[in-house]
């Protein structure tokens, strides 16, 4: 199967990064892909705590809304970067895995069919 490939326009200022309040925290600006909601959720605080008193939110929120970054950038993760009207590459990478993952899961559902 084909999958269509993602421009992606990274912006070239970022000097403001200089000034992030998360240098060496990246860990909670992520998800793993193994975390529950509930890990997630918890992530997400501690790293919206760190965006709460940077000097750069504003830029970096632009930034992540820009160049539809994964993770929390300016206290926005992907899905509050997409409900604000971003486009989101993550988000639309997660749905293309789910619909090939739902894909696979019948295709092995009717070849048990078959065995029966
Ligand atoms: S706003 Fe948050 S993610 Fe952005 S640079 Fe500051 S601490 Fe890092």
């Amino acid at each position: 199967m084909k999958t269509a490939k993602t421009i992606r326009i990274v912006d070239p200022n970022t000097e403001w990064m200089k000034q992030a309040q998360c240098k060496g925290q990246t860990h909670l600006f992520y998800e793993d892909g193994q975390e529950t909601k509930l890990a997630r959720e918890k992530r997400e605080a501690a790293a919206r705590a760190l965006c709460a008193v940077c000097p750069v939110s504003a830029e970096c929120k632009e930034y992540g809304r820009r160049n539809s970054e994964y993770g929390i950038w300016g206290s926005e993760n992907e899905t509050e970067r997409f409900l604000a009207g971003h486009l989101s590459d993550v988000l639309i990478r997660r749905r293309v895995r789910k619909i090939e993952e739902n894909r696979r899961r019948r295709a092995r559902e009717k070849e048990l069919l078959k065995q029966l």
